[in-house]
């Protein structure tokens, strides 16, 4: 699944593979700690940028931070399988990159910042057995057990979760079953024509709106209003939410080319935040 999401995605331009490339080499993570501009240099042209990461063996010394994973899936996919394994600490540090697209790191007497936006994707079963739902009604999990399990996953974290879906089994016939699906690169042209729609529109993608542009970019009709309303009440959303729905369902308009938020696309966007903690 992972593999396929990072076929996906929308084609990189130079600054940011530069971006990439340079949080895999340790030698640019001591520039960065002395001279934390990293924003700034994605402005620079191609030429200062290379005479910047030369220079960072002159500064390169042992002892300072290196970037962890988050900050290494930059502009990329961050895979975390069997979610609720982790330690509770570890999954909360994520929130401050899923909001900002930055790690902020303080030490005693210095501090850091690290580029880290990325594309989350993670995985779990739905209960300690993983059958809950199961159509083999294997599971024997008490409801106590799957409230415990399922809330190692913090509210505020699950809310800056935009997709959560619940995945079937497939039956045996249906594995065994020929069947025919979408070619990928198919599926990447219409991502990258929904993507280059988001740029042309707004400039930067729909995830990175701030509630002003929101209101700018992703309107909706009365009706489409209404709709979302109601879901919110219903399902008890915070502000956050409410806002990441709308950006779903923005995003889900781009891929259909539809120039406005229809009643269909913030109905597929609400379903996508109902799969945990409903059974
Ligand atoms: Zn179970």
């Amino acid at each position: 699944m992972c593999t396929k999401i990072a076929l996906f995605l929308p084609l990189k331009n130079s600054d940011t593979t530069f971006l990439i490339v340079s949080f895999n080499s340790i030698f640019l993570v001591d520039f960065l700690w002395n001279y934390p501009l990293y924003s700034h240099l994605i402005l620079f042209s191609d030429w200062i940028k290379y005479i910047l990461f030369s220079l960072n063996f002159n500064f390169y010394r042992g002892g300072t931070p290196r970037p962890g994973e988050i900050s290494l899936a930059h502009h990329g996919v961050l895979f975390l399988d069997e979610l609720p394994e982790f330690d509770r600490k570890v999954l909360e540090v994520l929130r401050e990159p899923l909001e900002s697209g930055h790690i902020h790191i303080s030490r005693a007497a210095k501090q850091a910042h690290f580029p880290a936006r990325f594309q989350l994707i993670a995985a779990m079963n739905p209960c300690p057995c993983g059958y809950l739902g199961h159509s083999n009604n294997k599971c024997r999990c008490t409801p106590d057990a799957i409230t415990r399990y399922q809330g190692k996953i913090s509210g505020p974290l699950l809310d800056r979760i935009d997709m959560q879906v619940l995945v079937q089994a497939l039956p045996q016939d249906d594995l065994f079953a020929p069947h025919q699906s979408e070619n990928s690169s198919a599926i990447q042209d219409r991502v990258e024509a929904a993507f280059q729609r988001q740029l042309l529109r707004q400039g930067k993608p729909n995830n990175l709106l701030d509630s002003k542009e929101i209101d700018l970019h992703c309107h909706a009709d009365s009706a489409t209003e209404h709709l979302l309303r109601s879901a919110m009440l219903k399902l008890n959303w915070s502000a956050r939410a409410y806002h990441r729905v709308l950006k779903v369902a923005r995003s889900i308009a781009d891929l259909a080319n539809s120039p406005s938020i229809l009643p269909a696309h913030v109905a597929e966007a609400i379903q996508y935040r109902r799969a945990l903690r409903e059974h």
